[in-house]
């Protein structure tokens, strides 16, 4: 059990109680208690009950709650909950915009207890004729449970990055005298990953796959594996796997094969043969070796995507790409004076002890209410912090910035006065989410039109595997960046990374940068900067089309100059 697996539990547990209508006092209480660990710095497996005690709402029974988990992973109220709960209403809870209380109707009225029941009854509309439902919200959990199925087996890439370097090793230790190399999508670092691809190469190919029996975090599907490939499933994750077994002598070009998309291997590289037939030559002895022999400029593993970029490299035009090193400072972050979980000092702090020289504080706006957004007077107050805190802190400086919601009709969320205060303005889209493309267009062009916007936040709102973005004429809000001087950020929360990276190269021709931004709402969220670095580099960007590469002078130029130049 760690921390989150138990916050993760108790949350459970309140959707259970609120579904099984339990006292609302008791609900009440829980949730409180909740909210409290949830906001508190330390981590819950490391406090003792009377530390745990002292945190406000924290009661008898979620003490008891808490060191049952501790001990035996669950706790008697949860057990006694889940015990009366089909496991396919368990399910249904976890889809988007159904709340306890709605599944509690669909269960009771429509007698459903599994996705595929629900689904019936959306198809037949019986559930947008239940009380307090209607067409939309109908035509809403169709499109979730679409997107559910749709995403079945599918992983982030920061979820199982870990989990495939201990696998690595896992590899390594059973063949230590193999070559061995991961390959397919996450060698590629593309954002969602269906399956774990890897390639060892061996002496001989004699009884290699049964080595692979030994290992228990694996599991052999027989009927799919053919006679040079293992094929099977991880089981912590239920990932599929694929172990590609070669010779030593063909790794080299068999690794390379695997590595590229499909679409890289057909692109020409002069006018008879295609990358594929070039790999097939063999008359290299190196990665490197391969593209020189081919009079192309190295393409990195990440760009390998048939996107343009064999064409480049023939041009000898692929950029030097971006290192997270070339970072300066950190844009777009969240303090307790909204929704994040560390106080504005704690975040320059931190920020500062990473060896960077400014952070962007942009804390959510006022019609965020949900999110605690700024009324004007805690916009000033919080000025006043941070012009106390830069003197302090100086050389280092903090960049007085807001996430400003983009209202319904494009506008900002504050006067122009206030507006006017800010060093830099990140506006971003967080409510009515549901438009289709020519609306959606329209209100971020209107936002990016308007002269305070510095920069413009997860362009699409999308959240992987979670919720489909509203979608956006991509060409057309990057031409009004372009007119309007509008960096886009690329959100490197896993969960966003928005700006697609397919739109990163585009972007940059119409000389429009890019900004990494974290959207950390609490010190370790900075951490992400290195998923929005992976994805960057992915699109093709470089150092100099990278904001945040500019250093704490530089920066504090451009956000003046602009600001002169737009605001008169
Ligand atoms: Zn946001
Ligand atoms: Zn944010």
């Amino acid at each position: 059990m760690d921390h989150k697996t138990l916050l993760k539990k108790l949350k459970l547990a309140i959707q259970l109680m609120e579904l099984h209508d339990e006292n609302s006092f008791k609900i009440r209480s829980y949730q409180s208690a909740l909210t409290s660990l949830e906001r508190g710095d330390q981590d819950i497996m490391d406090l003792s009950t009377e530390e745990l005690s002292k945190i406000p709402g924290v009661g008898k029974s979620i003490l008891e709650a808490i060191s049952q988990l501790k001990e035996q992973e669950t706790f008697t109220a949860l057990q006694d909950l889940l015990e009366k709960t089909p496991e396919g209403i368990l399910e249904i809870l976890q889809i988007k915009g159904l709340g306890p209380k709605k599944v509690k109707v669909i269960w009771e009225e429509l007698g459903v207890t599994s996705t595929h029941e629900l689904m019936e009854a959306c198809q037949s509309g019986k559930v947008a004729k239940l009380k307090g439902f209607g067409e939309k919200t109908q035509d809403t959990i169709i499109q979730n449970l679409e997107f559910k199925a749709s995403n079945q087996g599918k992983w982030l890439y920061a979820d199982i990055e870990e989990t495939i370097e201990k696998f690595t090793s896992e590899l390594e230790r059973i063949y230590p005298s193999a070559l061995i190399a991961i390959v397919g999508d996450f060698a590629r670092k593309m954002e969602i990953i269906s399956e774990g691809e890897f390639l060892i190469g061996l002496d001989s190919l004699f009884g290699g796959k049964e080595k692979l029996k030994s290992l228990e975090t694996v599991v052999w599907d027989m009927s799919q594996s053919g006679p040079f490939s293992w094929k099977g499933t991880l089981t912590e994750l239920n990932l599929k796997m694929t172990i590609h077994f070669t010779t030593k002598k063909d790794f080299l070009w068999k690794k390379l094969s695997l590595i590229a998309a499909p679409s890289h291997l057909a692109e020409l590289v002069d006018e008879k043969e295609n990358i594929s037939e070039k790999l097939a030559k063999r008359n290299y002895n190196s990665e490197e070796e391969f593209f020189q022999v081919n009079e192309l400029q190295f393409i990195p593993a990440e760009m390998r995507e048939g996107l343009g970029e064999v064409a480049l490299a023939k041009a000898n035009a692929i950029p030097e790409l971006l290192e997270e090193r070339d970072l300066k400072g950190i844009l777009h972050n969240h303090s307790t004076y909204s929704d994040g979980k560390h106080s504005l000092r704690q975040m320059a702090e931190h920020c500062k002890a990473l060896g960077f020289e400014y952070l962007g504080i942009s804390d959510h706006s006022r019609t965020a209410f949900y999110a605690g957004g700024l009324e004007i007077e805690k916009v000033l107050k919080q000025h006043a912090e941070i012009d106390a805190l830069n003197k302090e802190m100086a050389p280092f400086r903090i960049f007085k910035g807001i996430e400003s919601d983009i209202l319904a009709d494009g506008k900002l969320d504050y006067p122009d006065d206030i507006l006017a205060k800010f060093d830099f303005v990140v506006a971003s889209i967080h409510s009515i989410l549901n438009m289709e493309i020519k609306k959606a267009t329209h209100r971020l062009i209107t936002a990016i039109e308007n002269p305070y916007t510095t920069i413009l936040g997860h362009p699409t709102g999308r959240l992987l595997l979670r919720r489909a973005g509203y979608p956006i004429n991509h060409k057309a809000i990057i031409d009004a960046c372009a007119a309007n001087d509008v960096v886009i950020e690329i959100n490197a929360n896993p969960w966003r990374l928005d700006l697609d990276w397919r739109w990163i190269h585009y972007a940059m021709e119409q000389n429009v940068k890019l900004s990494i931004n974290p959207d950390a709402h609490e010190m370790d969220g900075y951490d992400d900067m290195k998923y929005g670095v992976l994805i960057g580099r992915k699109g093709g960007l470089t150092k100099a089309m990278t904001l945040n590469t500019l250093s704490v002078d530089e920066i504090a130029n451009y956000f003046e100059k602009r600001k002169k130049q737009k605001i008169t």
